[in-house]
C-alpha cells in the first residue's frame, strides 16, 4: 500500500459488534445503533472500482461495497495482483469510524473468470446438459475457492434464469428451459456458500452467492427489447401468474431454501397477464421483491441492484432511488456516481419518503452477511489458496464438466467414439480457439477469440489422443487437401459475447455462418465426419445435418478442451442431454417442451449415449425421454433413435427406480417399443407421464 495509507488495527475499539463471540444478530444491532445516516447510506452503496475519484472516497463516503463489473478495465492479470488490489481497498475501509469492511463483488459466472489463469468451467448451459447436481456443486466449490483466494467474498452468480427463447443473448447463462432442471443444479449454491445456515461463509474457500436475475429474465419476448440500444436483452416478460410461479419463480424459491445470500433483480420488466397494470420494471416491483421474495419466500439475505438499473425506472433520480429502495432493494450497484446516490438517498429519508425502518432493515441485511463472512475479523485475502487458482485438481473438475456436458445429437454408423489409430482431419472456426470455447465473461466482459488465458483447445485435446501425431491434420478453414483421411472433425459455432443479443447480427439469426457451412460441406463430402457446435445456444444446422455422420452440441466448454476430447475418443461416454429444445428454424422460436405444437430438430432431453450399458437410474430423466418419445414423429430416423433410447431408459427405470404402481404403464410401453409400436408406446408414456 502507498505510504499515506492509514495504518489501523483491526477491531481496535472493543465494542460489542467487534466481539466475534456474540451472535451475529446482536453484533448487527449494536453496530446499527452507532451508525449515522450518512454511514447507513454508504453501506447501501456499491461503486465500481474504476469510478472511485480517489481511494479516500471509500472511507469518505463509507462505501459498503465495490465491484469489478464486466466492463472493468484495466484488470490486474494475476491472482496475486487481484488479491493485492482488493486488499488495498479493504485497507481504506479500515479507516472508517467503525472499521466496517467492504464486501467486494465480481461476476465469477463460470469459474473466477476475470482472472487470467483461473479454471474456466463450461457455461451454465453446458452444466444443464450434464444433469449432474453433484458436479454442479463441485464447480461451485472450485469457483468459490478461487474467488475467495483473491480476497473476494462475493460472487454475482448463479444465474437462475430459465431460458425460454434462444434468441436471448444470455441463454448460455441459463441451465436450461425447464424450472425443475434449473432447481436441480442449485447445488452450485452449496458449493459456493457451504451450509444453508451461512455458518461456512467465513471459510477461506467460500463466498456469498447471488441468485439472478429476479425474475423472468429468461422469459422476455424475442429474448430482447425493441427499445434501447445495448439494452436489447432487457425486454418485457409477459406471462400468466401460473407460468410466472411455475417457470420463473420456482428456482428462486428453491434458492431461498438453500440459503442464498443475495439476490439481484432483473433489468427486464414483468407484465402479468390479467393484471390491470402494464409492464413493471423489476427494480421497481415491490409486489415481487418485498411481497414474494422477502415476505412469502422468507429471503433473509440482501437484494443488490443490477448495474445502473435503477436509472431505468421511469421518473427523475430521486424517484428512482425511493422507488427501488421502497420496493425492497437493499444495496444499489450505482455504480459510478456514488456521490449523488448517497446524497439523494439521505435526502429521501430526511423528507420521509423512505421510512427509517426500511433503511435499518437494508443495512442490517448487509451487515449480517458481512459478519457471517467473517470480514470484520479477516477483511484481507487469505492467500493460502492462491496456488489453487487454475490448479490441476480444479482443472480436473472443469474437464469432467466439459466431458459430461457434451450432447451427442446424431451418430449414424457409430462414427463416435473415434479411434486413436484413425487418421483425423480437424477443421473449423472453433477447433483451436480457447477464447471462443470459453465464451463471454472470460477475462473480459465480452470475452474474446484466441489464447486469452490458460487451457487446452479441443484440437489440443485431440492431439493427445491420436496414436500417431503425423496422422492428424488441422486446417481451420478446411483449405488443406482432404484426401487420405479416415474421419473429419469439424468444430464450428459462435464467437464470444456477453449480454446484448449475441453473435447473431441484426437479424437475430441462429444460423451457422457461411464459412462454417462450407467447412462442414467440404470435410463431410470427403470422409466420414463428426461436427461439433461450440455455442451458447442451439444453432440452426439446416441442410448440413444430413451431411454429417455425427453431430455434437459442445456448448461453451471452458478452458478444458481435453474434456471434449475425452468423449470424442471414448475415454468417457457421451451422457449429456439437451437442456433446451433444439429448433429446426427461426420461425419456430420461441419453442419449449410442452408447447401445443412441438416439432423441433431435437427435443428437450435428447442425447444419445455411447455407454455400453444404460446409465444407472436417476442420471437420465424419464420425463425427458417420455416427452421426447411423445413429440417426435414415429416414422423419422430421429423417431427411431428416440424409440431405442426411450426403450432403454424405460427398461432401466423399471429395474432400478419405479415403484410397482407406476412401473406397469412403463413396462407396457417398453413392450410396445420392443415390438415396434412406437405410437402405442408414446400413448402409454404420455399417459404415464401425465399421471405422474
Ligand atoms: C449484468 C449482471 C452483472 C452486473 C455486474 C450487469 O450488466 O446484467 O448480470 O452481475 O452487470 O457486472
Amino acid at each position: 500500500p502507498p505510504a499515506e495509507t492509514p495504518q489501523v488495527v483491526i477491531n481496535a475499539h472493543g465494542l460489542p459488534y467487534q466481539n466475534a463471540k456474540l451472535p451475529v444478530k446482536k453484533r448487527v444491532a449494536d453496530l446499527l445503533s452507532r451508525l449515522s445516516p450518512a454511514e447507513k447510506a454508504g453501506q447501501m452503496t456499491q461503486a465500481e472500482r474504476n469510478a472511485l475519484k480517489s481511494q479516500g472516497d471509500i472511507a469518505g463516503y463509507g462505501l459498503g461495497s465495490l465491484l469489478s463489473g464486466g466492463g472493468s478495465v484495466p484488470t490486474p492479470n494475476t491472482p496475486e495482483a487481484w488479491a493485492k488490489m482488493v486488499d488495498s481497498y479493504q485497507l481504506r475501509a479500515q479507516a472508517t469510524r467503525f472499521q466496517i469492511p467492504l464486501i467486494y463483488g465480481v461476476d465469477a459466472v463460470h469459474g473466477h473468470n476475470n482472472v487470467i489463469g483461473s479454471t474456466i468451467m463450461p457455461h451454465n448451459i453446458g452444466l444443464g446438459a450434464t444433469r449432474d447436481p453433484a458436479l454442479a456443486e463441485k464447480t461451485g466449490a472450485v469457483t468459490a475457492n478461487e474467488v475467495r483466494a483473491t480476497g473476494i467474498p462475493w460472487d454475482f452468480a448463479p444465474c437462475l434464469c430459465v431460458s425460454r427463447d434462444e434468441r436471448w443473448g444470455r441463454t448460455y447463462e441459463s441451465y436450461g428451459e425447464d424450472a425443475a432442471l434449473v432447481s436441480s443444479l442449485e447445488t452450485v449454491i452449496q458449493g459456493m456458500q457451504g451450509r444453508a445456515d451461512g455458518k461456512d461463509l467465513s471459510r477461506n474457500d467460500k463466498v456469498l452467492a447471488t441468485a439472478k436475475h429476479f425474475v423472468g429474465d429468461g422469459g422476455t419476448a424475442y429474448g430482447s427489447s425493441t427499445t434501447g440500444s445495448y439494452t436489447v436483452d432487457q425486454g418485457v416478460t409477459t406471462v400468466t401468474r401460473q407460468e410466472l410461479e411455475a417457470v420463473h419463480l420456482a428456482p428462486f424459491a428453491d434458492a431461498v431454501k438453500r440459503g442464498i445470500g443475495s439476490v439481484m433483480p432483473s433489468y427486464s420488466s414483468l407484465d402479468i397477464i390479467g393484471d390491470d397494470e402494464g409492464p413493471v420494471k423489476m427494480h421497481a416491483d415491490a409486489a415481487m421483491i418485498n411481497g414474494v421474495l422477502k415476505d412469502r419466500m422468507g429471503f433473509k439475505g440482501f437484494v443488490i441492484s443490477d448495474w445502473q438499473a435503477i436509472d431505468q425506472i421511469p421518473g427523475d433520480y430521486p424517484s428512482d432511488v425511493r422507488t427501488s429502495i421502497n420496493a425492497g432493494l437493499d444495496m444499489i450497484m450505482v455504480p459510478t456516481n456514488y456521490q449523488t446516490f448517497t446524497a439523494t438517498l439521505q435526502d429521501e429519508v430526511k423528507a420521509g419518503r423512505i421510512a427509517q425502518s426500511r433503511i435499518d432493515d437494508a443495512v442490517s441485511r448487509i451487515l449480517t452477511q458481512k459478519f457471517q463472512l467473517g470480514l470484520f475479523e479477516k477483511p484481507y485475502a487469505d492467500t493460502a489458496n492462491l496456488s489453487k487458482v487454475g490448479s490441476a485438481d480444479h482443472r480436473a473438475v472443469a474437464r469432467t464438466a466439459a466431458a459430461e456436458s457434451q450432447v451427442l445429437l446424431k451418430n449414424t454408423g457409430n462414427v463416435l467414439p473415434l479411434k486413436p489409430s484413425q487418421k483425423v482431419y480437424v477443421a473449423g472456426s472453433n477447433a483451436d480457439d480457447l477464447g471462443n470455447q470459453a465464451g463471454g465473461w472470460t477475462v473480459t466482459w465480452q470475452g474474446g477469440s484466441g489464447k486469452t488465458t490458460t487451457g487446452t483447445t479441443i484440437l489440443d485435446g485431440i492431439k493427445k489422443d491420436v496414436t500417431d501425431p503425423t496422422a492428424l491434420t488441422y486446417s481451420k478453414d478446411a483449405s488443406a487437401p482432404t484426401t487420405g483421411y479416415d474421419v473429419g472433425v469439424v468444430v464450428v459455432g459462435e464467437k464470444p459475447y456477453a449480454e446484448g443479443i449475441g453473435d447473431v447480427g441484426n437479424g437475430h439469426t441462429l444460423a451457422l455462418t457461411a464459412a462454417d457451412q462450407a467447412a462442414i460441406d467440404k470435410v463431410c463430402a470427403a470422409m466420414k465426419c463428426a461436427v461439433l457446435i461450440v455455442s451458447g445456444r442451439p444453432q440452426l444446422i439446416g441442410d448440413q445435418l444430413a451431411r454429417t455422420d455425427a453431430l455434437v452440441a459442445s456448448w461453451l466448454p471452458g478452458t478444458e478442451g481435453d474434456g471434449v476430447a475425452d468423449v470424442l475418443y471414448g475415454k468417457k461416454a457421451f451422457t449429456g442431454q439437451l437442456p433446451l429444445t433444439w429448433p429446426k428454424s427461426e420461425s419456430q422460436l420461441p419453442i419449449n417442451v410442452g408447447d401445443a405444437t412441438y416439432d423441433p430438430q431435437f427435443p428437450y432431453g435428447w442425447g444419445l449415449t455411447t455407454l455400453k450399458k444404460t446409465p444407472p437410474g436417476g442420471e437420465v430423466t424419464l420425463r425427458a425421454l417420455a416427452l421426447a418419445a411423445n413429440f417426435v414423429k414415429a416414422d423419422s430416423p430421429a423417431g427411431k433413435e428416440i424409440a431405442t433410447a426411450a426403450r432403454q431408459i424405460v427398461q432401466q427405470k423399471i429395474e432400478t427406480h419405479l415403484t410397482q404402481a407406476t412401473s406397469k404403464p412403463f413396462a407396457d410401453a417398453d413392450h410396445l417399443l420392443l415390438t415396434g409400436d412406437l405410437k402405442g408406446a408414446i400413448a402409454k408414456l404420455t399417459a404415464a407421464y401425465r399421471a405422474a
